[in-house]
C-alpha cells in the first residue's frame, strides 16, 4: 500500500503506486501504472535533454500524449513548451496533476477543476520566450534577468490570448503570480480578489519547485517545503489553502490517485466547448483584424493627436503616426507592449511619476469609465510634454470591457500659458523673500475666511506675531542676518500650520496666521507652540543665538468684520509686547461651542471592522447639490455602492496603501453616510443681511472592511486621507474632530 503521508507529485517515484490494498475497478490499476510510467518517461526525457536542449518529440512522447489527451488543442501549447524546455514542461505537468489531486480531495466542481488543471498546465507557457541563458542559468540571476523571467507571465498572457483562450483562464494564469497580501509588484490583487484556482496553483507551484532538483538548487525535503509554505501563509499564500494543502498529506492517497489517473487518461472532448475556447474572439480585440475600415484607418493615421488602442490587458494593439510623432516611439516597438506609465515616463501634474497601479488607462479599462487627465509624457526629444489624456473604455455587446481607445493631445502650449498665469498669480500673492502670502493676499483671504466661517458657524482664529527687538538684531548682526532670521521665522510658522491655514507676511518682521476650524483655546495653544519653537531655535546667522516673538490671538466673534478681528488680535500683540514680550495674549470670546454632531441610528446592519473615523461634515449647500458632489467622489474613486436610500449611503472604496518603496497593497474601506439638511438663522459676514442659510450635514463613519486591518497605522492614516478627499468633494468642514472611541468590532460580513 502506498504510504498515507506521501506528497502529491514531486517526482516519478513518489507518484508510482506501490500496490493497492483494495482492488481498483477494472482497468484502473492499468491506468495508474500507465500514468506513472508516462510521468517517469517524461522525467527521464527532461534529465536526458540536459534541460537546455529540447528533447525530440515523437508521436509517443509521454508528456505530449498526456497533455493532448487531457486538453486537446490546448495541449498543443504544452507541446511548444515541451520543445523549448523539457524540465519546465515536466514541472508544469506535475503541478497540473498535483492540482488535480487536490481538487479531488476538495470535491471541487467539475468546471472549476478543469479550469485549475488547464491553468496549471500552461502557467509557465510564457517561458517559451525566455532565453535559455536565463532559463537554465546555473548561477544567481541578475536583476535584469529576473525582470526577463518576470515578463514571461505577460508573454504567457499574450500567447494564450492570441490562441483565443477564454479571458477568465488567462486572468487566472496571470493572477497565480499574485501574493495573498497584495505585496507582489505588477500583480495588484490581494486576498479573495485573486481567483480561487490561482491561489491553489500558487501553492502547488511553489511546493513542486521546492521539492525538485534545479540547476541552481537541490531539492528540499517535503517537510522543509511544507514548513516554508506555512511560513509564507498569509503573506504569499492563502493561509486557509496552505492548511488544506498540508492536510492533503495526511489523507489516504490511493482514492485520489485513482480518480486523477482515470481523469487524465480519458480524453475529454468537450474541454474547449466547456471553456468557450473561441479563436475568433481574438479578432474582436480593438485594432486587430476586422477592426476599423480603410476610412477609419485613414482618419486615425492622419490625426495630429496620438491615438492608441489597448486590449483588456492594456496590451497596445494600435499606435498611430501621431503617437509616433509625440513620443518618438515607433508603432513597431509599441504594439504588443503594455500601456503602462513607465512606458512613456508618465508623470502627474505635480511632476511625480505615475505608478503603474495609478495608470489612467488601467483605471479606464478596469473601471469601464472615461478618464480625462492632464499628465506629462516623455516626448520625442527626451523632454517631458504636457498632454491631455482621454481614455475611453470599449465594451463588447455583453458589457465586458474589450479594452480602451486612448487619445493624447499635446497640451504644451496651453500648459505654458497656464504656467505663465500661475507665475503671475504667485507674483501677485506671495512675498518674494519669505514665500508666504503677501499683505494684499492676506487682506483678500481674511475677508473670505470670515465670510465662510460665519456662514457655517464654525470657529476660526487669527494669530498676529511680531519678532521682538528686531531693530537691535539688525543693528547687531546686520540687515542680511536680519533677513535670514525673518525667513527662518516664516518657515517655522508655515511648518506649524495645518492644511487650510494661511501664513502671511503682514509687513517687516510681523506675520499673520489664519487658522481654519480653530477656536480661541487651540489657536492660543498653537501660538504658544510657535513661540516656544522659535525661542528654542538657534540661528547660525545670529551667532547661534535665539530670537523671540510676541503673539496676539483672537477667535472670530459673531458680527466681526475683517477690521474688527484684526484690531483685536493686534491689541493682543501689543499687550504681549507691553507685558514683557516673548509671550502669547489671547483676546475675545469667540463663537462659543460649535454645533455637536447628532447621534445617528443606522437602519442597516453594520459590517466591517471597528470605526476609524466618526464625524460630521457640514457643507454649505442644499442636500441635492451635496448628493451631486458625492457622485463625483464615487465615480472618481470607483467606489462600490453597497446600500442607498434617500439619505443613507454605504460605499466600499478600495485604496492603495504604500507598503514599501513602490509596492502598494489594496485596502477596502466601508464608508457610511447619513445626510440631513438644515436651515440656520444667522447674520452674514458684513453684519447687514440676516436670514436662513441652508446647510447639509453628513454624518460619516469610516471603517476598514476587515477588522484585523484597523490596528495598522497606515490604514488609519489612509482613512483620514479618505475623509479629507470626501471633505474636499463636498466642500465641507468637519464639526467634530473627536478621535473615534474604541468600539468592539462587529462580525465580518459574509459577503459585502
Ligand atoms: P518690538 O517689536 O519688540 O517692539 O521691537 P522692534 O525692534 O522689533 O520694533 P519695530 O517693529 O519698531 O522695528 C522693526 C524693525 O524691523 C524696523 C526695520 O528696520 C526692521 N525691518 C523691517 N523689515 C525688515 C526686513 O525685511 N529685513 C530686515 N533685516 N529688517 C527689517
Ligand atoms: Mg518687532
Ligand atoms: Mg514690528
Amino acid at each position: 500500500m502506498r504510504p498515507v503521508d506521501a506528497p502529491p507529485t514531486t517526482d516519478s517515484q513518489q507518484t508510482a503506486p506501490q500496490g493497492e490494498s483494495t482492488p481498483p475497478h477494472k482497468g484502473e490499476a492499468g491506468n495508474l501504472q500507465q500514468i506513472s510510467r508516462l510521468l517517469s518517461e517524461l522525467e527521464s526525457a527532461a534529465v536526458e535533454s540536459g534541460q537546455a536542449t529540447p528533447a525530440p518529440i515523437g508521436p509517443n512522447d509521454p508528456g505530449l500524449r498526456l497533455a493532448e489527451a487531457r486538453l486537446g488543442i490546448a495541449g498543443a501549447l504544452f507541446t511548444a513548451l515541451r520543445c523549448k524546455n523539457a524540465a519546465a514542461a515536466a514541472h508544469s505537468l506535475r503541478v497540473a496533476i498535483g492540482c488535480s489531486r487536490w481538487a479531488v480531495a476538495l470535491n471541487m466542481p467539475e468546471k472549476l477543476r478543469s479550469q485549475l488543471e488547464f491553468v496549471a498546465l500552461l502557467h509557465d507557457i510564457g517561458k517559451i520566450g525566455v532565453p535559455d541563458a536565463v532559463l537554465v542559468k546555473p548561477g544567481r540571476l541578475t536583476n535584469e534577468e529576473i525582470d526577463v523571467l518576470e515578463s514571461s507571465r505577460d508573454l504567457g498572457r499574450h500567447i494564450l490570448q492570441t490562441t483565443g483562450a477564454p479571458a477568465p483562464l488567462v486572468e487566472a494564469m496571470v493572477a497565480s503570480a499574485a501574493h495573498f497580501d497584495g505585496g507582489r509588484q505588477h500583480v495588484p490583487l490581494a486576498g479573495d480578489q485573486i481567483p480561487f484556482v490561482s491561489r491553489m496553483l500558487a501553492i502547488v507551484d511553489a511546493y513542486d519547485s521546492m521539492t525538485t532538483d534545479h540547476v541552481y538548487r537541490p531539492a528540499r525535503s517535503r517537510e522543509r517545503a511544507l514548513s516554508e509554505l506555512q511560513q509564507c501563509a498569509g503573506s504569499q499564500f492563502d493561509p486557509d489553502l496552505v492548511n488544506s494543502f498540508c492536510d492533503l498529506f495526511s489523507r489516504d492517497q490511493s482514492e485520489l490517485e485513482r480518480d486523477v489517473a482515470r481523469r487524465w487518461l480519458s480524453r475529454l472532448g468537450d474541454f474547449e466547448e466547456s471553456f468557450d475556447w473561441k479563436p475568433e474572439l481574438v479578432t474582436a480585440r480593438p485594432g486587430a483584424a476586422g477592426g476599423p475600415s480603410p476610412f477609419e484607418t485613414k482618419l486615425i493615421e492622419n490625426m495630429h493627436d496620438a491615438v492608441l488602442f489597448v486590449d483588456s490587458q492594456l496590451v497596445i494593439t494600435r499606435w498611430n503616426t501621431g503617437a509616433e510623432r509625440l513620443t518618438g516611439v515607433a508603432a513597431s516597438a509599441a504594439v504588443g507592449k503594455k500601456m503602462l506609465p513607465s512606458l512613456l515616463d508618465m508623470s502627474d501634474d505635480t511632476g511625480k511619476l505615475i505608478e503603474d497601479l495609478r495608470c489612467p488607462v488601467l483605471r479606464s479599462v478596469k473601471g469601464g469609465v472615461q478618464v480625462i487627465e492632464r499628465i506629462s509624457v516623455m516626448g520625442r526629444n527626451g523632454r517631458s510634454v504636457a498632454v491631455d489624456l482621454h481614455a475611453m473604455p470599449v465594451p463588447d455587446p455583453k458589457g465586458d470591457t474589450l479594452g480602451a481607445s486612448v487619445l493624447l493631445h499635446d497640451a504644451s502650449s496651453v500648459a505654458t500659458l497656464e504656467e505663465r498665469c500661475q507665475a503671475l498669480h504667485t507674483e501677485m500673492t506671495k512675498d518674494p523673500m519669505t514665500q508666504v502670502a503677501n499683505r494684499a493676499e492676506f487682506d483678500r483671504m481674511l475677508a473670505s475666511f470670515i465670510d465662510a466661517h460665519q456662514e457655517t458657524g464654525l470657529p476660526c482664529s487669527l494669530i498676529m506675531a511680531d519678532i521682538d527687538r528686531f531693530k537691535r538684531i539688525n543693528d547687531t548682526y546686520g540687515h542680511q542676518a536680519g533677513d535670514a532670521a525673518i525667513m527662518t521665522f516664516a518657515k517655522l510658522l508655515k511648518t506649524s500650520c495645518r492644511s487650510g491655514d494661511l501664513v502671511a507676511r503682514y509687513g517687516g518682521e510681523e506675520f499673520a496666521v489664519l487658522c481654519a476650524d480653530c477656536n480661541n483655546a487651540s489657536a492660543a495653544r498653537r501660538a504658544e507652540q510657535m513661540r516656544k519653537r522659535l525661542a528654542e531655535t538657534s540661528h547660525s546667522e545670529l551667532g547661534g543665538n535665539p530670537i523671540t516673538a510676541s503673539f496676539g490671538v483672537t477667535e472670530l466673534q459673531p458680527g466681526d468684520t475683517p477690521e474688527s478681528m484684526l484690531r483685536r488680535s493686534d491689541r493682543g500683540l501689543l499687550l504681549a509686547k507691553d507685558q514683557g514680550r516673548n509671550q502669547v495674549v489671547q483676546l475675545g470670546d469667540g463663537m462659543g461651542d460649535a454645533p455637536k454632531a447628532k447621534k445617528s441610528w443606522w437602519k442597516f446592519p453594520v459590517w466591517g471592522g471597528a470605526k476609524l473615523i466618526e464625524t460630521r461634515l457640514v457643507t454649505n449647500v442644499p442636500i441635492e447639490i451635496a448628493v451631486e458632489k458625492l457622485r463625483g467622489f464615487i465615480s472618481d474613486r470607483d467606489a462600490k455602492i453597497l446600500h442607498i436610500t434617500e439619505n443613507e449611503l454605504r460605499l466600499q472604496v478600495t485604496e492603495l496603501i504604500a507598503v514599501s518603496g513602490s509596492t502598494v497593497r489594496p485596502q477596502d474601506f466601508m464608508i457610511d453616510m447619513l445626510l440631513s439638511q438644515e436651515h440656520i438663522e444667522r447674520t452674514n459676514s458684513s453684519g447687514l443681511a440676516s436670514g436662513k442659510y441652508v446647510q447639509t450635514n453628513a454624518d460619516v463613519t469610516i471603517r476598514p472592511k476587515r477588522d484585523r486591518d484597523r490596528r495598522q497605522k497606515d490604514v488609519s492614516e489612509q482613512a483620514r486621507r479618505l475623509l479629507g478627499s470626501l471633505k474636499s468633494y463636498l466642500m465641507a468642514k468637519e464639526t467634530s474632530a473627536d478621535p473615534p472611541k474604541a468600539e468592539p468590532a462587529p462580525s465580518e460580513p459574509a459577503q459585502a
